[in-house]
């Protein structure tokens, strides 16, 4: 087995350094470019053995800028190919998971921050999400389900949303509940 070696993508929090929305003083030099501070991707990680194949530690919301920037992650062999060869989540965080390769991730918007309209302006893709499984799909009453709908609704414009539960819908869920769904969808509609 080779020597572990490790690429700093990028070590800045979630938005990225200087924040997308932030400033805040050390973000304000950054935007001016001030020399004294570095900009930076969010946080990411890719280790290899071998200098050819790398793991990566979680994809960031910059992971195609962090590829760009990263010749020994570029494709090399063939027509396609990509010398990523698996990517490990270390957790469940927009942070950590919108830089993946794929159209829309599930959200718990209703258990955790960020909430649907903040989580829509740090991913590309959709979300699936605005239905609080355990609480109010659950036990209701069905005019709150419709209202959780609605604000979903207002939070993304309507736009990159698919209304869904934030894990899997319970066994238990009133048919009254999902009726509540579908009619607060189609009002809006
Ligand atoms: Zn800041």
């Amino acid at each position: 087995m080779g020597r572990l070696t490790a690429i700093v993508l990028g070590a800045a929090g979630g938005g990225g350094f200087p924040q997308w929305n932030c400033r805040c003083g050390v973000c304000r030099l950054a935007w001016e470019g001030d020399p004294r501070v570095a900009r930076s991707t969010q946080a990411s990680l890719a280790v290899t053995t071998d200098e050819r194949n790398f793991i990566l530690l979680n994809a960031s919301p910059d992971l195609r800028e962090q590829i760009a920037s990263t010749p020994a992650l570029q494709p090399r062999d063939g027509v396609r190919g990509s010398p990523i060869a698996a990517v490990v989540l270390t957790g469940a965080e927009i942070d950590q998971t919108a830089g993946l390769p794929v159209h829309a991730v599930n959200w718990h918007d209703r258990l955790t921050a960020p909430r649907l309209g903040e989580a829509l302006r740090r991913f590309t893709g959709a979300l699936v999400g605005g239905l609080g499984e355990s609480r109010t799909l659950l036990h209701g009453p069905p005019e709150a389900v419709a209202a959780e709908v609605r604000d979903a609704l207002v939070q993304t414009g309507g736009l990159g949303i698919m209304i869904g539960p934030g894990c899997v819908l319970p066994l238990a869920t009133p048919d009254a509940h999902l009726a509540a769904v579908v009619a607060a969808v189609k009002t809006a509609a």
